[in-house]
């Protein structure tokens, strides 16, 4: 059985650990943080598994690789919050969700009288809506730990440090870029907040032409808000103009907002191929596994049953492109 050494433990790289243990596999995981951890791009996600709504800009695989991914988090231990995704739009954008509906399907449109029986503090606040009642969420932090736990319990742990044995699985994100030149980073920040005065129960989608926001309820009043999309790897902390436009669209979702404190302001660098699709690339000893752009939680799990059907049978996994320069 062919011995592998992943590189870095985010959640590609866990979940692929978790994959090849599952059928057999014992690898060995480095990572020069040790655990999860704020280090991470995995640890700023709103852990959203939406594949239908993502399907409005994604290109259709996404939502054929995705809908499975509750079902994976779920059997691996991990909490899945299953209330489904409400999107909303201020009644001026009202044309951009009347777009969204277009593009997605299995999506119910609701009036305001139906909004407000999903999440009653909604009460007279957006006339339209689309539910997408099968969509899930989770908490990205605690599915990494609960991974991590896992691998744990069968002698897998994370190192520090280390020579690579075997093939050598690279899984560093965006710290693969000086082997992937065409890897690419789209900056996302984000923002925790603490607000027991208002209790949302499942993830909602505000549309907005600039920045199209979500909110992701973590449980005890805390919210992760989300996220903007830039085309730059430059990591520098959070700028006023984001923090402003995130802060006031959820100001707009609820007014109790302006109370919360914040907790937390984060950024990453999304690591994306210019397709914003995933890929396998096999250069050598080393077979690199990136590119989970703004789908991390929902596609590495796909990404890990490819990697490890190719360990076990050598079968060449539909992203896969060989030593492409
Ligand atoms: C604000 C924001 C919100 C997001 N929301 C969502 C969402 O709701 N749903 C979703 O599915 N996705 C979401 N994403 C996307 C998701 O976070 C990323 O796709 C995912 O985290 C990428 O994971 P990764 O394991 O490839 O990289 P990373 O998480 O960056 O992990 C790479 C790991 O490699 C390690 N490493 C670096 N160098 C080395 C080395 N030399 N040797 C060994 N290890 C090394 C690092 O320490 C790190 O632990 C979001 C992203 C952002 C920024």
């Amino acid at each position: 059985m062919t011995q592998a050494t992943i590189l870095g433990a985010g959640v590609m790289g866990l979940s692929i650990a978790t994959e090849l243990v599952a059928r057999g596999f014992r690898p060995r995981i480095i990572d020069p943080a040790g655990k999860p951890g704020a280090h991470a791009c995995s640890w700023r996600a709103g852990g959203m598994l939406a594949p239908w709504c993502e399907a409005e800009s994604a290109e259709p695989v996404v939502l054929r690789l995705g809908q499975d991914a509750a079902d994976w988090w779920q059997g691996n231990g991990a909490e899945v919050t299953r209330r489904g995704t409400l999107v909303l739009a201020p009644a001026r954008d009202r044309a951009d969700l009347d777009r969204f509906a277009r593009m997605t399907q299995t999506h119910r449109s609701l009036d305001g009288d139906e909004i407000a029986a999903l999440e009653p503090e909604l009460q007279g606040r957006f006339p339209r809506g689309l539910f997408f009642e099968t969509e899930a969420h989770l908490n990205p932090r605690a599915a990494l730990q609960t991974l991590r736990d896992r691998l744990a319990e069968q002698d897998i742990v994370i190192e520090p440090e280390g020579t690579p044995t075997g093939l050598t699985i690279d899984a560093r994100g965006y710290g693969a870029r000086d082997e992937l030149k065409d890897l690419r980073g789209v900056r996302g920040e984000m923002l925790v907040l603490r607000c027991p005065e208002v209790n949302l129960t499942r993830t909602v989608r505000m549309l907005h032409p600039r920045i199209p926001l979500y909110i992701v309820p973590r449980g005890e009043g805390i919210y992760m808000i989300g996220a903007t999309m830039l085309e730059t790897g430059g990591k520098y902390r959070v700028t006023v103009r984001s923090a402003v436009e995130m802060l006031n669209a959820a100001y707009a979702l609820h007014p109790g907002f302006a109370e919360a404190e914040i907790l937390e302001l984060g950024s990453d660098a999304r690591p994306a191929f210019p397709d914003n699709l995933p890929r396998l690339r096999r250069r050598g000893n080393t077979l690199y596994a990136n590119g989970l752009y703004r789908h991390g939680y929902l596609l590495a799990p796909a990404v890990a049953r490819m990697t490890a059907d190719y360990l076990q049978t050598g079968q060449k996994p539909e992203f896969m492109d060989e030593d492409h320069p």
